[in-house]
């Protein structure tokens, strides 16, 4: 390993904080780089205390997920602090997050840290602020496997997936096989239970809003909607605000980092600057740049695991130079998470095209219920779609002629209508899929690439 030579950009030395914020983010750096283990080889990039922290955190590499499973939980704690101690007296716990195998992690969870970040999140959106005590009741529509009872073969009992202010609405964690009568149940339980806050998988909640307007049925509409887990699509948005009067908004965050962005009011996303600071790194031009790039996360004040620089593996778009008519402005303020960097596609001149370019596209197809993209070589795209009965073939026309737009007229679209887009394990739907995964390094603005360990 070696620091290599010349200085990388900093995104964040342009973007206004509080006052206190780079104090936070020199503690978070400090702390890591002197007393958690697994950032011994980080020292070296380190350039030193004389230099602004912002130029500090850009000098050095990213964290991967790689190295969380290389250095385990203990080489992350920080401030010489005791793993089996702390799991001993019940003070945390050890969570496996549910990722594809090889991309299993083990979270030490420390529950204060996590509530005061959520907490943090929901005072960037108004209505969340004002719906979100703290003691509220809270229903919860995600994949079991992440949050809740999972029961595949029979059904359980309301108080078999009540805990506490909590109530879990599905046992089942593949929407495309819920029954009539199941979506019926969790209508009921909504009416009966009147939850403050309904937070949800987007997919899993579209699937019910999409039965509850088939139906013609009436359904609580909590204070506020906070969707979560995944990607939002455009289409699952609409699908929810037929079915519900609610405001919706999207959180987003991570089982390593909590809650990174919340979105407000006004439908931009803003960084949760007391729980964590962001490092922006650009795409260039030709993929997206300067507004889309990756994002690494630096988290605070977490007595029992010190991240730095994270890759939690999403791709982001900025709000650009106008400010939010909210009137937050801290941090970074977002357009929109772009989605998972692995679900990256590339047109067939090798230009990057993230799932949101592909979703606002596709958001504009009238009929199209749901979909997912796949490109399967250079040239060639499938798109598998779910359609309104009577629309099928104006669909798929009109979805074929977007992608052509997008990934221009050298690519080769194909496209299958099926009955449903199925989640992947362990409950989670996809956009996009790609044959093999981008290079994100080659993407990057090389200003504000990051070393290379
Ligand atoms: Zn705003």
């Amino acid at each position: 390993m070696s620091a290599g030579s010349g200085t990388i950009s900093s995104f964040a030395s342009r973007l206004r904080y509080d006052s206190g914020y780079a104090e936070r983010c020199l503690r978070a750096l400090d702390e890591a780089l002197d007393s958690a283990k697994a950032y011994g080889a980080w020292r070296a990039f380190d350039p030193g205390q004389s230099r602004g922290v912002f130029s500090r955190l850009a000098a050095l590499p990213a964290l991967t997920k790689a190295d969380l499973r290389a250095h385990g939980p203990q080489g992350f704690v920080p401030g010489g602090r005791d793993l089996d101690a702390g799991l001993a007296a019940r003070e945390i716990e050890l969570v496996e997050t549910s990722g594809s195998t090889g991309d299993r992690v083990v979270n030490v969870w420390y529950q204060p840290w996590w509530d005061s970040s959520e907490a943090a999140s929901w005072r960037l959106n108004s209505h969340a602020r004002a719906a979100g005590v703290g003691d509220h009741s809270e229903a919860i529509l995600t994949s079991p496997w992440c949050t809740g009872f999972p029961c595949e073969d029979e059904y359980l009992a309301v108080h078999q997936r009540t805990l506490g202010r909590f109530l879990y609405l599905s046992e089942r964690s593949d929407p495309s096989t819920w029954s009539g009568e199941l979506m019926d149940r969790m209508v009921a339980e909504l009416d009966a239970f009147k939850p403050v806050i309904l937070e949800a998988n987007p997919s899993f909640l579209a699937t019910l809003s999409r039965h509850v307007v088939k139906r013609a049925l009436r359904v609580h509409s909590p204070a506020v909607i906070i969707l979560t887990y995944e990607n939002p699509s455009v289409l699952h948005q609409r699908q929810i605000r037929r079915a519900f009067d609610s405001p919706v908004a999207s959180s987003y965050g991570a089982t390593e980092t909590a809650y990174v962005f919340m979105e407000c009011e006004a439908g931009r996303l803003h960084q949760v600057t007391e729980s964590c600071h962001v490092d922006f790194l650009p795409f260039a031009p030709e993929h997206g740049g300067p507004d889309v790039g990756r994002i690494l996360v630096t988290t605070f004040d977490n007595p029992w695991r010190s991240l730095v620089r994270f890759d939690v593996g999403d791709v982001v778009r900025l709000n650009g130079p106008a400010p939010c008519p909210c009137g937050r402005d801290e941090g970074l303020t977002l357009a929109s998470v772009e989605g998972r960097s692995i679900g990256i596609t590339l047109t067939p001149e090798g230009r990057a095209v993230t799932q949101g370019a592909v979703d606002r596209v596709l958001g504009a197809v009238e009929g199209l219920v749901e979909y997912q993209i796949l490109q399967t070589d250079p040239e060639a795209f499938h798109l598998l779609f779910v359609a309104d009965d009577a629309a099928s073939i104006a669909v798929a026309g009109a979805a074929r002629k977007a992608l052509r737009e997008l990934y221009g007229t050298a690519a080769v679209i194909a496209t299958e209508r099926v009955e449903a887009i199925l989640p992947d394990p362990p409950g989670k739907y996809k956009l996009a899929k790609m044959y093999e995964p981008v290079d994100l390094d080659a993407l990057l603005d090389e200003r504000y690439a990051p070393k290379r360990k």
